[in-house]
């Protein structure tokens, strides 16, 4: 539900409306929309006729929201969310983001001549995990909290905020020894964006976990779509973070699971679920063009497909050496790919984004 001041409300019509909502065991979320205020009511609202809150005075009107997502909604607010940290800014109107490095960190080497590479060529951001979701237990698994320091020297050397996966709050072990801390709380210690991968979407315990540590410093974090997660489910997961207190959502798309033969594709690019998102909520939306496909020779079309479609950045996988990739090697771009995917967006945002009305 939305409650919108009048003009001249005063501070004590503004108090009445919150007590009252917290009377009924709801969170007042408020916001000063442009010149009047803005008051979200974040509960089972369902349950109280709308009168309860017009009746008081100040207020000029009471919305209810009908999507079953409430606060990342379009309906709740039609201007778009937009993440802004370190020189970086996603969604709005701002050219769509381009985000590259390794699925996962392997070395300090590595990472470091990865990271200067892909700045070199354009990105905005470095990606790379320490903590790797696979679906083997026998697969490496990431370094851990040694690889989050090597992600640290390389967001040093090139200069590019840095977003890496938390897995969960387990403790990861290295040669059998548990870390000091749960993997939540090493990511923490260091990421610019915190990515929550596939296999988590539907943790719900987890998503209020991340909710609930990140949501004094609203650090953003980037939920990727769950593999067989309807677009309401993915929305529903990204309410979790967003009413326990954690606004700065980014959706990220990565392919879903059809009957597609994987020769082909590993999943199938959902690139019309973009524009739909783009709709529905007021969110940023990043492709993930490397996962989508699994395959580095379509990465470049179906980031420029996504682009297309009103995606607000990229997330790509790159590597100097595919063939030698620790994991993901087949979807990993070389720099260069990089280079031509920055320019593709760059053109793209020059010549059409006026165009698709963003
Ligand atoms: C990744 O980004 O490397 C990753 C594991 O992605 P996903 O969760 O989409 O499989
Ligand atoms: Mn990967």
């Amino acid at each position: 539900m939305i409650i919108k001041m009048k003009k001249g409300a005063t501070e004590s019509n503004i108090d009445k409306v919150v007590t009252r909502i917290e009377d009924y065991g709801f969170t007042p979320d408020l916001s000063q929309g442009k010149g009047t205020m803005v008051i979200g009511v974040i509960g089972e609202t369902h349950t109280v006729s709308e009168q309860k809150f017009k009746e008081l005075a100040g207020v000029e009107s009471v919305l209810r929201i009908t999507r079953p997502y409430k606060l990342v909604s379009r309906e709740y607010s039609s201007e778009d969310r937009i993440i802004e940290f370190g020189g970086v800014k996603i969604g709005g109107k701002n050219r769509p983001v381009v985000i590259a490095g390794p699925c996962s960190v392997e070395n300090e080497e590595q990472i470091v001549r990865i990271a200067k590479e892909v700045k070199k060529a354009g990105a905005d951001m470095l990606r790379g995990g320490a903590y790797k979701p696979r679906s083997s237990p026998y697969s490496f698994q990431g370094l851990g909290r040694p690889g989050l320091d090597y992600m640290a020297l390389a967001r040093k050397e090139s200069g590019l905020p840095i977003v890496t996966e938390a897995t969960g709050i387990h403790y990861h072990k290295i040669d059998n020894t548990p870390e000091e801390k749960d993997v939540l709380d090493n990511v923490l210690d260091y990421t610019d964006i915190l990515q929550i991968g596939t296999r988590n979407m539907k943790s719900y315990g987890f998503l209020q976990t991340v909710a609930e540590r990140t949501a004094k410093s609203g650090l953003p974090v980037l939920l990727k779509r769950g593999e067989e997660a309807t677009i309401k489910e993915f929305l529903l997961s990204a309410e979790y973070i967003a009413g326990n207190g954690n606004p700065n959502v980014i959706l990220c798309l990565r392919g879903i699971r059809t009957f597609e033969e994987t020769r082909w594709q590993r999943y199938t690019s959902d690139i019309a679920a973009i524009s739909v998102l783009k709709q529905e909520s007021n969110l940023p939306v990043l492709f993930d063009p490397s996962h989508a496909t699994g395959d580095r020779e379509l990465v470049r079309q179906i980031s420029l497909a996504a682009i297309s479609a009103g995606a607000d950045g990229l997330l790509v996988e790159a590597h100097y050496d595919p063939e030698n990739a620790a994991s993901d090697g087949p979807e990993c771009v070389t720099s260069n790919v990089i280079a031509d995917i920055v320019e593709d967006v760059k053109l793209f945002h020059q010549h059409f984004s006026g165009r698709f009305n963003r």
